[in-house]
């Protein structure tokens, strides 16, 4: 294969008209004895993006955490945030760059004997800004966060959602680069869930800022996510556009990931399920904008050709996600699997049933 050189000074342009990354990672090792904790991890997150780390216990998500704030040291490969390397860095020069990283937790890390406005305003206290100024700037990130009026609350008297948005506010007073949620919805109801993602999108969307989120939940992803990495055995195994990876995991742990968000193959059709029969059972995943209007000309072939068993059509970053099961006469199976593959729907047969349903 031909592959083109471009001479040094194009080289050198294309480099600088890319925008540096608020976090890069690259090729970056840590091992505790045997275990390879993280094994090779290359990510970036770019300015204004919302990007998900998901993966399942053990998978290295902590580890990773740690090696970004410098709490950790990576055995090799480079660590910057917003260009600067932070993996050789003597403890006193990380304190500056700590402070571009806002984060927020799972158990909120409020102190319990400061008040609201007081926990807020710590960050910039410790910094060494000026009362007046840094009680200015927590009243704006109370409001920023829905809770003004409950600035001299103390955290005792609040709820988990209202505690998790005074941690985003902290997280924000020092006008951070990054904001790095740690599970920061894993201990709260999906309601509560649902509107601190919301808050989260929305500053996301009003002040730009840049969000990595590190979750073993699939549907924190799906609701505010650019963009999703899945991490297993300390390596990103699968990357990409949240609608494109919940279309198509490459996976089997992405797979396994999103049985939780994706139609599954009802327990009571799987007990059926043969290698000999009348009819196949396929699973189709549909992504074209025009998903509805494949159904419906599937529809159209007849009751007794093709049957819906079990699905629908999720809307992730405004894409139709569509997944179906659907039972075909096996003597018609050839013709209808053409017919979706020229719809752009990707047909798996999961084997033979006796009947249609
Ligand atoms: P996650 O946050 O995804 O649950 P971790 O980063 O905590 O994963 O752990 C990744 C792997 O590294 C696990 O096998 C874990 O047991 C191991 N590990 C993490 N920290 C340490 C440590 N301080 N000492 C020994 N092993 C560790």
């Amino acid at each position: 294969m031909n592959s083109i050189v471009l001479p040094a000074p194009i080289q050198a342009a294309a480099v600088a008209d890319r925008p540096e990354p608020v976090v890069r990672l690259t090729d970056v090792h840590r091992r505790f004895g045997a275990t390879p904790a993280l094994n090779g991890v290359s990510l970036e997150v770019g300015k204004g993006e919302i990007v998900g780390l998901i993966g399942r216990s053990g998978a290295g998500k902590s580890t990773l955490i740690r090696c970004l704030n410098g709490l950790e040291r990576a055995d090799s490969g480079e660590i910057a945030i917003e260009g600067r390397r932070i993996d050789r860095l003597a403890e006193q020069e990380l304190q500056p760059l700590r402070r571009r990283i806002g984060m927020i937790f799972q158990h909120f890390n409020l102190l319990s004997a400061k008040t609201v406005i007081d926990n807020i305003a710590l960050p910039l206290k410790i910094e060494g800004v000026a009362k007046a100024e840094r009680l200015k700037r927590a009243r704006e990130l109370l409001d920023i966060v829905g809770l003004s009026g409950r600035e001299r609350s103390y955290p005792s008297q609040l709820s988990g959602g209202q505690k998790q948005r005074v941690g985003i506010a902290r997280a924000l007073a020092a006008r951070p680069a990054l904001l790095l949620s740690d599970e920061a919805t894993s201990a709260l109801d999906p309601e509560t869930t649902h509107s601190i993602l919301a808050l989260l999108k929305d500053i996301n969307q009003r002040l730009g800022l840049t969000i990595l989120l590190i979750t073993h939940e699939m549907e924190v992803v799906r609701t505010i996510a650019d963009r999703v990495a899945v991490i297993e055995a300390g390596r990103i195994v699968e990357e990409g556009p949240v609608w494109s990876v919940f279309a198509n995991p490459q996976s089997q742990v992405t797979a396994s990931m999103l049985r939780s968000v994706r139609p599954q193959l009802p327990e009571a059709i799987a007990r059926r399920l043969s290698t000999a029969g009348k009819h196949l059972l396929l699973a189709v995943d549909i992504t074209s904008p025009d998903a509805q209007s494949v159904l419906f000309d599937l529809a159209g072939l007849g009751s007794k050709t093709v049957r819906l068993l079990h699905g629908g059509i999720d809307h992730i970053q405004g894409q139709p996600v569509g997944r179906f099961f659907i039972s075909v006469a096996a003597n018609d199976a050839e013709r209808i699997q053409k017919f979706l593959t020229s719809r752009l729907a990707r047909v798996e047969v999961l084997g033979h049933v006796a009947d249609h349903a």
